[in-house]
């Protein structure tokens, strides 16, 4: 008889019971900050051609320790109890890690937004907003949504929408959701988060010899083999970054109807293209192809990237994964079966909960934005030029008046005299949060002979700042 797969969120309960168990923590601690405060379900009906449609919604909240409480919401029809739970419990996990004041939560809609028209899916979703904002599961001082699978900038404009017209009064309205389009209140760099934090992850990474010697990596991002899981916001801008800033080769991308292969690397833009036009990777003339796409996760490679879904390497497959790292790009890739498995064969996994922590990260940016009502870098951004100009103007005098006539080049003054707009610093905080928490992470790795991984470390480290909060609240 087949033995049963572990679930998402025992695989995320045992993750986490393994690093708590090498931590002293106070009695009752591990099992308040493990367990799952509270989820909502909601069935509502929507009167869609001609009949009444009955919906299946959840809005979990792992952990208050800290309030809003953030986490997307997850459009598809595997959307679960279980599911959404785990996806909550990484939600905390993930805030604590990267230092965004938030606690854990997480939502999802049973729906196959295929399925629906965009005015059927405005219909549906400005109902669930309805039925979450009556429970206060949309608030943006107690619950803040944002994007997740199958939803984005669309739906949390709505959402938006929908709140703001239940909540006319409230004049933080805006920040009852992140992830929205720029002319709703959005942050530029939002969309590319995510997948810009994995970039900014592997950059850091590939910074410290000491972690890609225990890879069995060394040199820099130039000319590795990337094969990359999942085309969508998060798999597509981290392989484009990749490929293009740092130039890495993407030599295998898997998606729904396949996989796309090719040694000297695919062109991410173009298959991107190809996929919009077709509705998948068959027929791109950029590569070889072929449908067995899960057999793909097992390509020889230096970095593998799954960006799709949960528990996509497992026992089954984990002994036949032919790379030197995993970054997980998608929340919850690896079960903790398949985890042992390739800590074994010396594999290298930067946990998810901080590889994918971009997306919250500049959540959490935008929600400073909505609440300070203003947009970043609006009220500096003039002064450090005209500071900037100053500076380039009396070196270019000092230099005519010593008869030195140096020229500062066309290009550097440029960039120098521009301040920075909302995008850069977006990114620039970005990146120093994935550099900040990956050196935290790294430093219990190293240091701490019981932690022999990094996901072990990513969780001591957030369990510790979540057990502080709750030390410090006298609990
Ligand atoms: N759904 C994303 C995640 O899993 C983003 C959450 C957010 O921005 O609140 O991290």
């Amino acid at each position: 008889m087949a033995l049963k797969k572990i679930s998402f969120r025992d695989s995320v309960e045992r993750m986490f019971t393994h690093a708590a168990s090498l931590m002293e923590l106070s009695p009752g601690l591990e099992q308040k900050i493990r367990v799952c405060n509270s989820t909502y379900t909601v069935r509502f009906g929507v009167r869609l051609r001609g009949q009444i449609h009955t919906f299946t919604g959840y809005r979990s909240v792992h952990s208050e320790h800290m309030e809003p409480v953030k986490g997307g919401i997850r459009y598809s029809l595997d959307v679960n109890q279980d599911e959404v739970e785990a996806l909550a419990a990484l939600m905390t996990y993930k805030c604590a890690l990267v230092e965004v004041p938030f606690g854990g939560s997480k939502g999802g809609l049973r729906i196959d937004p295929r399925a629906w028209n965009e005015d059927e899916l405005e219909r549906i979703t400005r109902r669930f907003t309805y039925e979450l904002s009556r429970r206060n599961l949309i608030s943006p001082s107690q619950n803040v949504p944002a994007p997740d699978m199958g939803t984005g900038e669309r739906e949390m404009a709505w959402m938006a929408d929908a709140y703001k017209r239940l909540h006319p009064d409230d004049i933080n309205a805006k920040a009852c959701v992140t992830g929205k389009p720029r002319t709703a209140g959005g942050i530029d760099g939002r969309v590319e988060a995510t997948g810009r934090g994995v970039q900014f992850a592997l950059r850091e990474f590939f910074r410290h010899d000491d972690v890609m010697k225990r890879a069995g990596l060394s040199g820099t991002l130039a000319g590795k083999r990337v094969v990359v899981q999942g085309l969508g916001n998060v798999g597509y801008h981290a392989a484009q970054f990749l490929s293009a800033e740092d130039r890495a080769l993407i030599t295998c991308v898997i998606e729904r109807d396949g996989v796309i292969r090719n040694p000297l690397g695919i062109n991410i833009d173009a298959l991107r293209g190809h996929i919009r036009a077709t509705g998948g990777v068959k027929g791109f003339v950029g590569g070889d192809f072929s449908e067995d796409g899960l057999r793909a996760l097992e390509d020889e490679c230096d970095i593998l990237v799954p960006a799709a879904i949960e528990s996509v390497i497992d026992e089954d497959n984990a002994a036949r994964i032919n790379c030197k790292l995993i970054i997980e790009a998608a929340n919850g890739p690896v079960t903790a079966d398949a985890d042992a498995i390739l800590r074994e064969k010396g594999i290298v996994i930067i946990p998810d909960m901080y590889a994918n922590a971009g997306g919250v990260t500049v959540s959490y940016f935008e929600w400073v934005k909505n609440l300070s009502q203003i947009s970043l870098g609006r009220l500096e951004r003039r002064y450090e030029e005209a500071r900037a100009r100053m500076l380039v103007e009396e070196l270019e005098r000092l230099s005519a008046d010593t008869g030195l006539n140096w020229t500062l080049s066309r290009g550097f003054k440029e960039a120098f005299l521009t301040g920075a707009d909302e995008l850069e610093l977006v990114r620039s905080g970005l990146d120093d949060t994935m550099r900040e928490s990956f050196k935290k992470m790294k430093e219990v790795w190293m240091n701490n002979p019981k932690v022999d991984d990094m996901r072990t470390a990513a969780y001591v480290v957030a369990i510790r700042r979540i057990s502080n909060v709750y030390n410090s609240l006298g609990l």
